[in-house]
């Protein structure tokens, strides 16, 4: 620990001694990841326990936020935000002289604007919260499918930004409007329209040149530009009912008025027929959510027990249901005529492309759990509808369960157009994943594990290939998984999310964002974080396990020792 006595006071005069910590306890509760505990055992390099911040700073407005980073910058101190802390890059990165500033006191939904359709947030609300705030008001937002829990604020502003829900409420990169941020050196910028006078949160550009390219990109900087504060978020249009849950525990919830909706299940034996499908879907217009869903997911989904869940995944029912995957997706309608439009045209695109229908009560559930009486089973696959599609409460539970939060075989999350994913998944993902489930080093779900979402209603797709390292043989190396997959991909120009850039690109684009950020994060107390972890790959990130990997390629030096498989 090394945080100065005269910063650690400096920092609680602001806060008040109730809001700054430097008990073991609590600086540890910062730092041990539950939902990666299965990637340490893939060898990428990134351990359950991240580095210990030297304290936790929770501060209560934007002028507290600035006046922590203004002595973060006056005494060389390195600063991570945190708004819900879902995902390690919010923990700190560095061994020494860092702070964690928990924003969870700053939760306040501040305005719900229905004229321009946009909700005003700081960052420790939640997406479910604001889901049923919203909801209220005839809008809701995009769903991303991180769990209930996490940050929205975060999502728009920081990191990532897909859900099931993507398919019309779009990528979350796309759902900032106008922001609030403390930059690193300490002064406050918004951005678009709350600086003009009464014209509100409604647009995040202009008036001049936007900045919200510089804000976070496509995927996110990860807390590295400085600490946002509020933000305006985009809504769209919610058809149910204004309340949905009356009742109920986590993840069963008591629903007495559902939207008029319609959740379907589909699946395709054939990777070309499912693109050349789903291409049809975003023009058809016909979804409100729509997402991929593996066996494991499934099985994990209806289960309430790790060993319930244990049960259904020995029966092997979804396995030899879904080989190939399938789709879960959730009309809402305006009205019965529209409903049953969108019905008659999907079961048009399933005909056109060989797809099939599954229906919940076609499923033959085999006795052993609570679930096998049919009226059970029904029951907790309506419950899907609300854990995956609505709430996302679903995703917290699953990890904890099968998927335990590895990545699977590389590239470990990839967005691109729909013909690209399917090739990438073909090519390495399915062949590899395969190979290490039949050498015991991976749990044996069926071959096609993958998760994806599509995005606004056209052909870009996400996907991840979710993976537990279950190791029969105590001495498989699951090394190999990461590292086979990502040099197969790294040799044919994949990076772990999107195709890679000729060398002298790189270099530009790494040049460009080290200028960027010497001029926005002058004295470097803002701490970069890497997305896949410490050990993960992520652009100028400080290098780890994934990051040696690239160098080693980069240099025609491969490690045979290391890249040696099982
Ligand atoms: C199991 C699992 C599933 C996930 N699934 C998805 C998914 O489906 N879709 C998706 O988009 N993402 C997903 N994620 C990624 C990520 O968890 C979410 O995008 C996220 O949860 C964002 O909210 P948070 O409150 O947890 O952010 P945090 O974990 O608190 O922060 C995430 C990053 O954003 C930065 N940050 C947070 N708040 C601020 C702020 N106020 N100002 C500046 N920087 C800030 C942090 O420093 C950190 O680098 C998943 C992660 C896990 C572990």
């Amino acid at each position: 620990m090394t945080l100065s006595e005269e910063a650690y006071f400096d920092l609680e005069t602001v806060v008040g001694p109730e809001n700054i910590s430097q008990e073991p306890a609590v600086l540890d509760s910062y730092c041990c990841h539950a939902t990666n505990g299965g990637i340490p055992r893939q060898g990428l390099g990134v351990d359950i326990w991240w580095k210990r911040a030297d304290a936790i700073v929770l501060p209560g407005s934007t002028k507290e936020v600035q006046q922590i980073v203004n002595i973060c910058n006056h005494h060389g101190i390195k600063f991570k935000a945190h708004s819900t802390g879902q995902l390690p890059v919010g923990f700190a990165q560095s061994k020494t002289n860092v702070i964690t500033i928990d924003l969870r006191r700053m939760n306040r939904i501040i305005e719900i604007n229905e004229q321009f359709m946009y909700a005003l947030i700081e960052p420790y609300v939640t997406q479910a919260e604001l889901f049923i705030e919203t909801i209220k008001h005839g809008m809701c937002p995009n769903m991303i499918d991180a769990g209930a829990s996490i940050s929205p604020l975060a999502s728009v502003t920081s990191v990532l930004g897909n859900g099931d829900s993507s398919i019309t409420r779009s990528m979350n990169a796309r759902n900032p409007l106008a922001v609030e941020w403390v930059l690193p050196t300490g002064e406050i910028l918004r951005l678009g329209s709350p600086n003009t006078p009464n014209a509100g949160w409604f647009s995040g550009d202009g008036p001049g040149p936007s900045l919200r390219g510089t804000m976070r990109g496509g995927l996110g900087l990860l807390g590295s530009r400085g600490i946002f504060t509020k933000v305006a978020m985009k809504l769209y249009p919610w058809h149910g009912p204004k309340k949905l849950v009356t009742g109920g525990h986590a993840p069963w919830w008591e629903v007495k008025e559902w939207p008029l909706s319609e959740l379907v299940i589909f699946k395709w034996d054939d990777y070309k027929n499912e693109a050349d499908a789903l291409y049809l879907i975003g023009e058809a217009e016909i979804f409100d959510s729509l997402g991929r869903l593996s066996t494991t997911k499934f099985e994990a989904t209806i289960a309430e027990s790790k060993g319930e869940w244990a049960s259904i995944r020995r029966w092997n029912i979804f396995g030899e249901l879904f080989p190939k995957g399938g789709w879960f997706g959730q009309i809402i309608s305006i009205n019965q005529e529209h409903l049953d439009y969108c019905k008659s045209v999907l079961k048009r695109i399933l005909d056109q492309t060989d797809g099939k229908i599954v229906k919940i009560e076609d499923i033959n559930v085999p006795e052993g759990t609570k679930i096998n009486n049919p009226e059970q089973f029904a029951w907790r696959c309506k419950q899907i509808y609300l854990q995956l599609m609505l709430f996302k409460d679903y995703t917290l539970k699953v990890c904890e369960m099968p998927m335990a939060g590895t990545f699977g075989p590389l590239p470990a999350m990839y967005y691109s157009n729909i013909d690209t994913c399917f090739k990438l998944i073909s090519k390495y993902h399915i062949p590899i994943k395969s190979k290490y489930q039949k050498n015991g080093t991976i749990l044996d779900d069926g071959p096609d594990g993958i998760w994806a979402t599509i995005e606004e209603n056209g052909h870009m797709m996400q996907f991840m290939n979710f993976t537990r390292i279950e190791r029969k043989d105590p001495n498989a190396d699951s090394k190999g998984l990461g590292e086979e997959s990502m040099v197969k991909a790294f040799q044919d120009g994949y990076l772990p999310y999107t195709p890679m850039p000729p060398i002298e690109r790189i270099l530009l684009i790494n040049k460009y964002q080290r200028k960027l950020n010497e001029k926005l994060n002058p004295y470097k107390t803002a701490e970069r974080s890497s997305l896949l972890g410490q050990g993960g790959f992520s652009p100028g990130s400080g290098g780890g396990g994934m990051q040696k990997m690239i160098d080693r390629f980069l240099r025609g030096r491969p490690n045979k020792k290391e890249n040696k498989g099982t």
